[in-house]
């Protein structure tokens, strides 16, 4: 099976990617793990979608394009993916590749929570620049607050975990999710599940969702 996944900032889903391909052996592409590298490298492009970001804004679609068709092209195992695709000229770009390998879909997931919650849950991150762990000034807070419980060193505050960057962030991706909802919903392969809860009760709401589909493939898979 191969499954788009979504959801505002703090949804929770990289967290639930994670255990879908463990649970049903897929590969994992992340377009934030794609752009993340590529500004670890300070390449160019690295740079110039570190300036977008920064300013709370998207990547325009040909770097996302560039960057994701290159990885899906570099691998043939089935994918679950993640950030991908957000405007409707990502969608073309993925269906025609989709279209062209032969490759189908079987579920569009939404992982739904609201913008309060989201801004809840991105805001009071912290994050240790000196080791890389990472807080939360409600649920998982440092024993001395401001201070990395691995290393001593001052915790930060991400720039783009500002209240009004989510905010913004929120915004945005409500406003370029609307058309792609309906295209995948048109499809029948959209599902929304409410994100809201511990990633123990959201998991509980997925999981019966892809064993269904993943016996559905396998049944058909047989009959083949
Ligand atoms: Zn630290």
């Amino acid at each position: 099976m191969n499954i788009l996944i979504f959801g505002p900032p703090g949804s929770g889903k990289s967290t639930h990617s994670r255990t879908i391909v463990e649970k049903y052996s897929l590969v994992y592409i992340s377009s934030g793990d794609l752009i993340r590298k590529e500004i670890e490298r300070k390449s160019s492009l690295g740079r110039e979608m570190e300036a977008y970001l920064s300013r709370g804004d998207l990547i325009p679609d040909t770097i996302v394009n560039t960057l994701i068709i290159s990885k899906l092209r570099r691998q043939r195992e089935n994918f679950i993916l993640d950030g991908y695709p957000r405007t409707p000229e990502q969608v073309i770009v993925l269906e025609n590749y989709l279209f062209d390998h032969g490759i189908k879909l079987d579920l569009a997931l939404e992982i739904f929570i609201d913008e309060d919650t989201s801004v809840e849950r991105i805001s009071g991150r912290r994050i240790c620049p000196n080791c890389g762990a990472v807080y939360h000034v409600k649920y998982n807070p440092p024993k001395v607050p401001g201070v990395c419980d691995v290393c001593g060193s001052r915790l930060i505050q991400r720039a783009d975990d500002r209240e009004e960057v989510v905010r913004k962030r929120y915004r945005i991706y409500t406003k370029n999710m609307g058309p792609i909802i309906k295209f995948y919903r048109a499809k029948g392969i959209y599902v929304r599940v409410d994100g809201d809860g511990t990633i123990g009760e959201v998991w509980k709401r997925i999981q019966p969702l892809l064993d269904y589909i993943h016996s559905r493939e396998e049944k058909r898979k047989e009959h083949e």
